[in-house]
């Protein structure tokens, strides 16, 4: 099942367009941790635990996906 994540979700990030989808949750982590660094300049591991359980409580599950209907 995909998981996806919308930065902009997050309050205070309001105007950032990035958006992730993965496969795992775990994976997401690791894109969210490469993207707040990058375009915000936070460093993940420093990252409040609060901040990262509002993010996770952010993350939305993607039961199909859509592409997968051949025939
Ligand atoms: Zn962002």
């Amino acid at each position: 099942m995909a998981v996806a994540y919308k930065c902009g979700d997050l309050p205070g990030m309001a105007p950032c367009p990035a958006e992730f989808t993965t496969d795992t949750e775990a994976e997401l982590w690791e894109h969210i941790a490469v993207h707040a660094r990058r375009a915000h300049n936070i460093d993940s591991s420093s990252m409040p635990p609060e901040i990262k359980n509002k993010i996770s409580s952010l993350f939305r599950r993607l039961s199909e996906p859509a592409s997968d209907q051949s025939s």
